[in-house]
């Protein structure tokens, strides 16, 4: 089975807590501001992700998730987003 990672752009407060534990340093801090005026997140190396889930873990927002896909989805983009 496949995963993917989504950062829920509109729960995303910006913080960057999550990209400053990813021992894979996958995510950054986006330049796009969302509805509420925050920068959220974003896998910027989203190849370099092991979906450890201490990022999900780390959020306080619980903005982040990681979801099984069937493995025909798995490498087409849909991780990021
Ligand atoms: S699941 Fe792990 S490797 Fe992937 S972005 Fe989150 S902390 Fe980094
Ligand atoms: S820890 Fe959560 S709220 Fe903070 S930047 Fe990452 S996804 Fe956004």
């Amino acid at each position: 089975m496949a995963y993917e990672h989504v950062v829920d752009r509109d729960r995303c407060k910006g913080c960057g807590l999550c990209v400053a534990v990813c021992p894979k340093n996958v995510l950054e801090i986006g330049n796009e501001m969302n509805p509420k005026g925050y920068f959220p997140a974003y896998q910027a190396r989203p190849d370099d992700c092991i979906f450890c889930a201490i990022c999900c873990t780390m959020c306080p927002d619980v903005a982040i998730t990681i979801n099984e896909i069937a493995e025909a989805a798995a490498g087409s983009g849909a991780r990021r987003k």
